[in-house]
């Protein structure tokens, strides 16, 4: 099966900072996440290779991404990589992925009043 190496969804986390979902070809999402810290672009996931030690497409792909989106490239002594797992936040901003076409927005599934005033009773609601 031929992997299409784009991501499927970008948020924007901080004015600095972006994450990616990249579909893996096994079924499921890798998040990445690249944000700019003292000139460096770092770029942080956890996928097979880059639990391995090596530097993936997923990281490149990822700083190509954000330099579209700062308007400047992104040389390749510039980038780091870590092999830390990146977690969904609902505060995060969707926003198109920098070059590629378009994509219906994604939800991340918030609590549902229902359920929020089931737990915290009915002063909460
Ligand atoms: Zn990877």
């Amino acid at each position: 099966m031929a992997e299409d190496r784009k991501a499927e969804v970008c948020w924007k986390a901080a004015e600095n900072a972006l994450v990616f979902s990249f579909p893996s070809s096994r079924g499921g999402n890798y998040l990445v996440g690249v944000y700019e810290k003292s000139g460096k672009v770092c770029v942080v996931h956890t996928c097979p290779a880059s639990s391995r030690g090596y530097d993936c497409w997923h990281v490149y792909k990822a700083a190509e991404y954000y330099g579209i989106w700062k308007g400047k490239e992104i040389s390749p002594e510039r980038i780091i990589s870590a092999n830390k797992p990146v977690t969904l936040n609902p505060k995060w901003e969707q926003i198109d992925v920098p070059g590629e076409k378009n994509k219906e927005k994604v939800d991340i599934p918030e609590i549902p009043d229902e359920i929020f005033a089931l737990v915290f009773g009915e002063e909460a609601s």
